[in-house]
């Protein structure tokens, strides 16, 4: 079973609009197992619309269609329809009874062309509009089912969920379910992790894996279809559990998480709080980590020390660390990490201090940064980076390697204990 999205507006192909009713029933079809292959933009032109139907009966077996099925002159999806598949319109009296108490309910005048929304395609099941007037149809014939639904997203969305989904697993056109899992990876490459699941990925059937890079993070989307939704989680969990056996160090989570909302969540369960010592970052690791709700079970406060002054007088950073080794050190992070950590009394304090760039700093390279991890109870880890990016590159590649970082010491912890 395949199908087609037709949506029809001209407001559409202005670019007035976006085709928000085409990514809703994508979404909807996709779980109920129905593959997509095309969606289509028409104007409000008769001949073209009936040449983009005629176009879509020969790839897909469901064809749907959203918009033009108001009263105006502009809207006519199934007048177009109707000539197209040779069918009648004629008054659906349900239609024009709820179409006439709604315009009761609302006191406003009923004029002729608001009957012509009552007008449906013959031998049409009917969709029920309960935030709107025009009804959706869904007909049979040639082969293939059509289903029309109306433009606004608000009339649309409830009518498919509440009638249209149901109309199709009816007429029997549903078959599988899809569901899909997406693995977020971090400190690991698109190509050397591609490389270390190539074998998977070239055997890949049910489920599929597909891969995505960006901004420093890679995830794996991976989708299975079945008839029995828990047998297709099933198929889910032991390719994840595959794919973690080699990748499971880069894991840091599922679906539409951050590595920032990690830490959180490590923190609350384990009841930690943190404190940070900002110099290269300038606060953005505690901006982060503030804007997640909730944020006040494990963070009270943090220094941004950009200055020297500020890492010697407010964190004690020894004037010979700085004389001897920079502010870009070691030695600094190691130092701005621990004092913070009991400047503010916390369990764990994480300091950021490097070269944003453009300039280099103190004869180091642009890129070069260091992050220090206090845990109270154990040794300070500090973890040089050489990042190849522009100033704000770095600056948030730091936070996120930083939190990387603190996930795998955190993740150590817990194993040993
Ligand atoms: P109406 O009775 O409101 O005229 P209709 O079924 O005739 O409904 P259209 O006239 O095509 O639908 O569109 C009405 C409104 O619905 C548009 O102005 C737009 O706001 C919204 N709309 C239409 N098509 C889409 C779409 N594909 N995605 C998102 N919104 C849409
Ligand atoms: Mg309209």
């Amino acid at each position: 079973m395949n199908a087609e999205i037709i949506a029809v507006g001209s407001e559409l192909l202005l670019g007035q609009i976006v085709n928000t009713n085409a990514r809703f029933l994508s979404q909807q079809l996709a779980d109920l197992g129905i593959n997509v292959f095309f969606h289509t933009v028409v104007g409000d032109n008769p001949d073209r619309l009936e040449s983009a139907i005629e176009i879509a009966e020969k790839r897909a077996d469901l064809i749907i269609f959203t918009g033009g099925l108001g009263p105006t002159k502009d809207d006519l999806t199934k007048e177009t329809i109707a000539r197209h598949l040779r069918k009648e319109l004629v008054i659906d009296e349900d239609a024009l009874t709820s179409i006439e108490l709604y315009f009761k309910r609302t006191n406003r005048v009923m004029t002729e062309n608001n009957r012509k929304q009552a007008l449906v395609l013959s031998g049409a099941h009917i969709l029920p509009n309960d935030h709107g007037m025009a009804p959706g149809m869904v007909v049979e014939a040639k082969d293939h089912t059509y289903m029309l639904l109306p433009g606004p997203p608000k009339e649309l969305e409830p009518m498919f969920s509440q009638y249209g989904y149901q109309a199709l697993s009816k007429a029997n056109l549903v078959k599988e379910l899809i569901v899909s899992r997406v693995l977020r990876f971090f400190g690991i490459g698109e190509a050397a992790l591609e490389t270390e699941i190539m074998d998977l990925i070239d055997a890949q059937s049910n489920p599929t894996i597909a891969p995505l890079a960006g901004d420093g993070e890679v995830t794996l989307r991976l989708t299975a279809k079945h008839v029995d939704g828990k047998i297709a989680q099933s198929l889910l969990d032991n390719l994840e559990n595959t794919i973690n056996q080699r990748l499971g160090s880069f894991f840091y989570g599922y679906d539409q998480t951050s590595l920032l909302e990690e830490v959180m969540k490590t923190l609350q369960t384990r009841k930690l709080t943190i404190t940070a010592a900002e110099s290269l970052t300038g606060g953005l690791f505690q901006q982060g980590l503030t804007a997640i709700s909730g944020a006040s079970s494990v963070f009270t406060g943090g220094v941004v020390c950009y200055s020297n002054q500020v890492k010697q007088e407010i964190l004690k950073v020894r004037k010979e660390t700085l004389e001897t080794h920079g502010a870009v050190s070691e030695q600094c992070a190691r130092e701005l990490a621990e004092n913070a950590n009991q400047l503010f009394k916390t369990d764990i304090g994480i300091s950021f201090t490097g070269v944003a760039g453009p300039e280099e700093l103190e004869g180091k390279p642009v890129g070069t940064v260091f992050i220090g991890i206090a845990i109270k109870g154990k040794p300070t880890i500090v973890e040089k980076l050489i990042l190849g990016g522009t100033r704000e590159a770095n600056r948030g590649r730091a936070v996120k390697y930083g939190c990387y970082f603190l996930l795998q010491l955190l993740k150590e912890s817990q194993n040993t204990k």
